[in-house]
């Protein structure tokens, strides 16, 4: 969180931008679909657990429906039979939404190059954060999750009040992101 966002002055009065409430809201209340295609989707339900406690970043409410959803983590193998699957659970989630591609699989197919795997969840939506590993352990999904907070604290939401186009995805700053 920048500081100089937030300008406090001696008499207690604190000011900030529209953008960065909305930006601060958004990036500390995620919430994601509960959602897994295989053997990532058992690390993602570690990091939900009490030993990694993904509640610290504000994303530990896993919901039951996409239309409650603002997250999307993609944590297995999406295979073409899935594929439409998949993005039928996007297309319910409403707007601002993100997603992370967990894993090899996720990201581009994994050790899958074949007929029935999807070479790469972002062929049916836009992935915001790609999270390499086989499977990746909690610690990385922690580190991709918070890579995605520092996504949404850049991006523009009052363009959409004042006629200047929406940002969830194409306008905001820095573009994708690849964890380290
Ligand atoms: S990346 Fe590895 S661990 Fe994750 S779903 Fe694919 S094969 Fe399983």
């Amino acid at each position: 969180m920048a500081r100089e966002e937030i300008v406090e002055s001696s008499s207690g009065i604190i000011t900030s931008t529209v953008d960065f409430v909305f930006n601060w809201a958004r990036a500390s209340a995620l919430w994601p679909m509960t959602f897994g295609l295989a053997c990532c989707a058992i690390e993602m339900m570690a990091t939900g657990a009490s030993r990694f406690d993904m509640d610290r970043f504000g994303a530990g409410v896993f919901r039951p429906s996409p239309r409650q959803s603002d997250l999307m983590i993609v944590a297995g193998t999406p295979t073409l039979k899935m594929a439409p699957v998949i993005k039928r659970v996007w297309d319910q989630m409403p707007e601002p939404k993100w997603c992370i591609a967990m894993g090899a699989c996720a990201s581009t197919g994994g050790p899958f190059p074949t007929y029935s795997t999807l070479q790469g969840v972002d062929r049916i939506v836009p992935v915001d954060v790609y999270i390499p590993g086989c499977p990746p352990r909690p610690e990385a999904l922690l580190y991709g999750l918070m890579r995605l907070q520092d996504k949404i604290m850049q991006e523009h939401p009052t363009r959409f009040v004042f006629g200047k186009g929406n940002i969830s995805q194409e306008d905001v700053e820095g573009e994708t992101l690849v964890t380290a």
